[in-house]
């Protein structure tokens, strides 16, 4: 076991940007991985403002040795931002090169689920760890993967797309242009989606009633609170999303191995409610339980800001 990923390059000052669908957030990390500053600015629409934007705010922040940058899409080796479905206007976005020549430092460039996976790997819940697959389950499912101690990318550099692995070739469409994939069940907007489904032919009452009475406006955030005060209809669609999650880390353990899963998003905030569910259905659904010692499954430590000091780190990594 190499000590791969406990340790920082010395002396760097880090910069780092988590572009979101509303949001900009940019760090400063520390030598050690420490953030020192941050600051926010809303994502402008299209390209030209987005750079100008990023620039602004890392001047803001301050001198730096690197910055990196997380952005919500398919981003190729080289940096270019190649399709990014929640931002306008966005296709083949060159943002490397046009940071690049504004600032004159080194800039690296990567998806935004791969950076938050690079921050639990490097500083927190995956540390040190040479074999780990990182999933956030929020609005969609994203993905990071580290194997042999190293962040794998893939030979154009899209590898990680774990939410769009298909598990049901006639399931819901997907804004990707196919049906079924791991993310529409899933992620926050498919666990409001079983809930939904749930809720037709009027079980879910409690949930319903959170949601105003209207079946049609359910939420994940009506199931959690109802969970919370144990309807046991909504336990059982927490247990049905469990099922789901664990069905797509038993298809990833088939693939990679990892001896460790660090699950994070926004789900994760509410990680005693899924847990128990993802455990069990985790264990029945595995591929030879009993000749491999079971993946370990924990949740993510760094939070909303995992994505920016992931981005951070990007120099160290790539
Ligand atoms: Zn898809």
């Amino acid at each position: 076991m190499t000590s791969a990923g406990a340790s920082l390059a010395p002396g760097r000052r880090r910069i780092g940007i988590d572009v979101g669908g509303t949001k900009c957030l940019g760090v400063v990390l520390d030598e050690h991985g420490a953030v020192i500053d941050e600051q926010r600015r809303d994502t402008p629409k299209g390209p030209d403002a987005i750079i100008d934007t990023l620039v602004e705010l890392a001047g803001s922040l301050g001198q730096a040795d690197s910055v990196g940058v997380g952005v919500p899409g398919l981003v190729a080796r080289n940096g270019v931002l190649r399709a990014a479905p929640n931002l306008v206007d966005i296709n083949d976005f060159e943002v490397g090169a046009l940071l690049f020549a504004r600032l004159g430092i080194d800039v690296q460039v990567d998806n935004d689920a791969t950076c938050a996976a690079v921050a639990e790997w490097k500083l927190g819940a995956a540390r040190g760890a040479t074999e780990c697959v990182m999933v956030t389950l929020g609005t969609g499912v994203g993905g990071g993967i580290v194997a042999g101690g190293q962040l794998i990318r893939g030979a154009n550099g899209f590898t990680g797309e774990i939410g769009h692995m298909v598990v049901d070739p006639d399931g819901p469409p997907c804004p990707c242009g196919r049906r079924g994939c791991w993310e529409r069940y899933a992620s926050g907007s498919g666990l409001g989606r079983l809930a939904r489904e749930a809720a037709e032919g009027k079980r879910l009452q409690r949930v319903v009633a959170l949601a105003g009475g209207d079946a049609e406006q359910v939420r994940g955030e009506h199931v959690q609170a109802a969970a919370r005060e144990g309807d046991a209809e909504a336990l059982q669609v927490i247990d049905d999303f469990g099922r789901w999650v664990a069905l797509g880390l038993a298809n990833l353990t088939n693939v990679l191995d990892p001896a460790l899963f660090v699950l994070g998003g926004g789900l994760a905030a509410s990680s005693d409610l899924y847990l128990g569910p993802i455990q069990s259905w985790f264990s029945r659904l595995l591929y030879a339980p009993h000749l491999r010692p079971h993946p370990a499954l924990v949740f993510a430590q760094l939070g909303t800001r995992a994505g920016a000091v992931g981005a951070a780190l990007l120099a160290d990594v790539h």
